[in-house]
């Protein structure tokens, strides 16, 4: 028997009334298997959702942030808001919300900062701010037509300056 992703789904005309067709619906990255309590906008404005399991939904959050340009705190908050939405049906909200946070905490915040800009924990406001414009220049779109990794990288240099800097 092959691995598909919908044997759970009863097949259509199988069951008569009463019974939803789509009762389990499973993670939307590729090859897992879990269930997918957790809708995620595939873009922030868009109606279209990827559904994840708790773990992916972290993953897919923490790489949106960086696809478009929102803050870490506004990914989560929008997250969040999806969850709430969705907790009616998976019944309890408590399940997300410590590996949820924990993702999110200031030190790791600080952490993933210091290494997108290629610094130590004890670099100085001096070293964060060379790092910055040296970074900013090499990865500029200007500098850089049409390189998505570069406009990543660009994002990310921009985020992790005002994580350190609180601008
Ligand atoms: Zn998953």
């Amino acid at each position: 028997m092959s691995r598909s992703k919908s044997w759970t789904f009863p097949k259509w005309g199988e069951y008569t009334s009463e019974r939803d067709p789509v009762s389990v619906r499973l993670c939307d990255y590729d090859g897992c298997d879990s269930p997918g309590d957790f809708p995620a906008p595939k873009s922030p404005d868009s109606k279209d959702k990827w559904y994840f399991c708790q773990p992916h939904v972290a993953e897919f959050n923490k790489k949106w942030n960086y696809f478009d340009g929102l803050s870490r705190d506004e990914a989560l908050k929008r997250a969040q808001e999806e969850m709430r939405k969705s907790a009616g049906y998976r019944g309890s909200s408590s399940y997300m919300s410590g590996n949820a946070a924990a993702t999110y905490g200031k030190e790791e915040r600080r952490t993933d900062a210091l290494e997108i800009l290629d610094l130590d924990n004890d670099a100085t406001t001096a070293d964060i701010k060379a790092s910055y414009r040296r970074m900013v220049k090499l990865y500029h779109p200007d500098t850089n037509m049409g390189d998505a990794e570069s406009a990543i990288k660009f994002q990310q240099v921009k985020a992790a300056y005002e994580v350190l800097t609180g601008k």
